[in-house]
C-alpha cells in the first residue's frame, strides 16, 4: 500500500491547460491507454484542444472508478492535479482490481480559456438535461439579468443590484434564480444550451463503451469555488432513502450531502440545478449500478466568485480579447477558482486521496 498522504503532489498541478495536459499525459505513459478526442476549436494561444481519456486496469473488473476534471474550465486544476498525483504517487496501484477511467478536460475550451462554459457558452453542468422535457426557467433569472449580464462592467452597480434583489427576495432565492440554468439567453449565465453539447456527446459515446463489462461504476466530478478554503464538500443528487443515498452515507461515513435532502439545503446549496453530469450518470451508463458525486473545494467567498463569473461572461461578449489570459479578468478567474498556493494544492490532494478511497468502496460494492 502506498502512503499517498505523504506524497508531495505540488509539482503535479499545472498552471494552465497545456501544462496540465502535458503532466497528465506524461503520468499516463506506460500505465494504460489514452484516447485523445480533438475539440473543434482552438485554445487561448491558438493551440489544439483535446478531451483526453486515460484508461487503466483490467477490462473485466467488476467495478470502475471514474474521475472527471474540468467540467468547468477554471476548475480544471484541482481535478487535473489530483489525477496526475494519483498516477505519479503510485496510489493507483491500490486500485488495481478496478477499471480506472480518467477524464482530463471534460470542457477543454473552457479549461484553456479559464472560462466556466464551453465554446458555445454552455455550462456543461446544466447541459446533461433531457431536452425533450419542456423547461421552465426560474422566474428570477430575467428579473436579475440586467444586474448579472450587464452591457457595461461596473462592479459597484453589480454589488448594489444584487444587494437590492436579495433584500427583496432573499439570498437563497437570489442564488436559485442565478444558478438553476436557462435555455433562452445564450449570452447569459448558467446557459444550458438547447441540445447536447460537444462534451456531452463525447462522454455519451465513450463512457458507456469504456465501462461496458463493469457492474458498478463510481464517479467523482471535481469542482472548485464553493465552501471554505481547500475543504472538500461532497454532494450528490440522490433522494433520501434510495439505495444510492444510503450507500453513500455509509461509504463516506456521513460526510456527504444531497441536493434532494431538505436538511442539507441552505445558502451554500441553494437548489438542485438540473443538468449536472452526475445527475445523468444513471442514464449515460445504464448497464451498471452507478454512484456519482461532486467534490467541491472551497477557494474564496461567494461574494468574489459570482462577480468574477459575471465579469468573465461580460468580457467574452464585450471585452478586448486580444489580451488573452493575461487580462485582469482572466487572472481574476484563475485567482477565484484556482489559488496558486502550495497549501491549497496540498489540501486538495489529501482530500482527493480520502474521496477516492471512499468512492472506490462504492465501486467495489463494499457497503
Ligand atoms: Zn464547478
Amino acid at each position: 500500500m502506498t502512503d499517498a498522504v505523504r506524497y508531495d503532489a505540488i509539482a503535479d498541478f499545472g498552471e494552465n491547460y497545456d501544462q496540465s495536459r502535458e503532466k497528465f499525459l506524461s503520468a499516463m505513459s506506460g500505465k494504460g491507454e489514452v484516447h485523445s478526442i480533438p475539440h473543434p476549436e482552438k485554445g487561448s494561444e491558438g493551440q489544439d484542444l483535446y478531451l483526453d481519456i486515460g484508461v487503466i486496469g483490467p477490462e473485466d473488473a467488476k467495478g470502475a472508478l471514474v474521475l472527471i476534471a474540468g467540467t468547468h474550465g477554471p476548475e480544471l486544476y484541482a481535478g487535473s492535479g489530483s489525477q496526475t498525483a494519483f498516477l505519479n504517487s503510485g496510489l493507483i496501484d491500490n486500485y488495481s482490481d478496478l477499471r480506472v477511467v480518467l477524464i482530463h478536460a471534460h470542457n477543454p475550451f473552457g479549461c484553456a480559456w479559464f472560462r466556466r462554459t464551453d465554446h458555445e457558452n454552455i455550462d456543461l453542468n446544466r447541459n446533461y438535461y433531457d431536452f425533450s422535457v419542456p423547461f421552465t426557467p426560474h422566474p428570477g433569472y430575467d428579473r436579475l439579468r440586467p444586474v448579472i449580464v450587464p452591457d457595461k462592467w461596473d462592479p459597484a452597480a453589480v454589488k448594489q443590484g444584487m444587494a437590492e434583489y436579495q433584500e427583496k427576495y432573499g439570498r437563497v432565492e437570489m442564488l436559485a434564480a442565478m444558478v438553476t440554468g436557462q435555455s433562452h439567453d445564450p449570452d447569459g449565465l448558467f446557459y444550458r444550451g438547447n441540445g447536447p453539447s460537444w462534451s456531452r456527446r463525447v462522454i455519451e459515446e465513450w463512457l458507456p463503451k469504456l465501462t461496458q463489462p463493469q457492474e458498478t461504476v463510481s464517479v467523482i466530478d471535481f469542482h472548485t469555488g464553493l465552501g471554505p478554503y481547500g475543504e472538500p464538500y461532497m454532494v450528490h443528487g440522490y433522494k433520501p432513502g434510495s439505495k444510492e443515498f444510503v450507500d453513500f452515507k455509509k461509504a463516506y461515513e456521513g460526510e456527504v450531502r444531497s441536493t434532494e435532502d431538505p436538511d442539507d439545503i441552505d445558502e451554500d446549496l441553494p437548489a438542485s440545478p438540473e443538468g449536472p453530469i452526475v445527475l445523468a450518470m444513471h442514464k449515460i451508463i445504464s448497464h451498471a449500478q452507478t454512484y456519482a458525486v461532486v467534490i467541491e473545494y472551497g477557494t474564496v467567498p461567494p461574494e468574489e466568485v459570482f462577480p468574477a463569473l459575471m465579469q468573465d461572461n461580460w468580457w467574452h461578449a464585450h471585452g478586448d480579447k486580444s489580451e488573452g489570459l493575461s487580462s485582469a479578468v482572466k487572472q481574476n478567474m484563475r485567482r477565484v477558482f484556482y489559488p496558486l498556493e502550495d497549501k491549497w494544492k496540498d489540501m486538495v490532494w489529501k482530500r482527493a486521496v480520502w474521496a477516492i478511497e471512499r468512492s472506490a468502496r462504492l465501486a467495489r460494492g463494499q457497503v
